[in-house]
């Protein structure tokens, strides 16, 4: 639980928004910033975010529904969104519990995750979700996957 970030205290109700502006959302924050990480997963290594979690009930988005477009791949569970003007990732629907979102910290108003003191970095070669599956689905090169 992170309360506050640099000279940035965390709200209980804390606005986030992308960087043109278009996109913005308010996220349900009532324990701070809860379990930030990065992800080695196909798309995390590409957007390279530091994100964090809240319910499914935690996000509002306050502008800009129509300017959000939606990712999916591989199984499709997860859901990613992304402002389709500055291409800013703000948030996705997670794949390993459907019940959050995962968001983007740097969306934070007034939090540089920077100042975040240490992001551990998840598995997300080896997805949770893959690892009952059999060995042969296990190879690394052929896996895409998603937080
Ligand atoms: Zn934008």
């Amino acid at each position: 639980m992170i309360k506050t970030v640099g000279g940035t205290e965390i709200k209980p109700r804390h606005r986030a928004s992308c960087h043109c502006g278009a996109v913005v959302l308010e996220l349900d924050l009532p324990d701070g910033i809860v379990d930030p990480r990065r992800c080695d997963c196909s798309i995390c290594r590409r957007k390279g975010a530091i994100v964090a979690s809240v319910p499914l009930a935690g996000i509002t988005i306050i502008q800009g529904q129509d300017a959000l477009r939606l990712y999916e791949f591989n199984t499709h569970t997860a859901r990613h969104y992304f402002c389709s003007h500055c291409g800013i990732y703000t948030h996705h629907q997670r794949r390993s519990n459907p019940h959050q979102y995962g968001y983007n910290v740097g969306c934070l108003d007034g939090v540089n995750p920077y100042d975040l003191a240490e992001v551990p970095v998840n598995d997300g070669v080896n997805h949770p979700a893959d690892r009952l599956k059999s060995p042969a689905l296990q190879d690394k090169s052929i896996k895409q996957q998603s937080d």
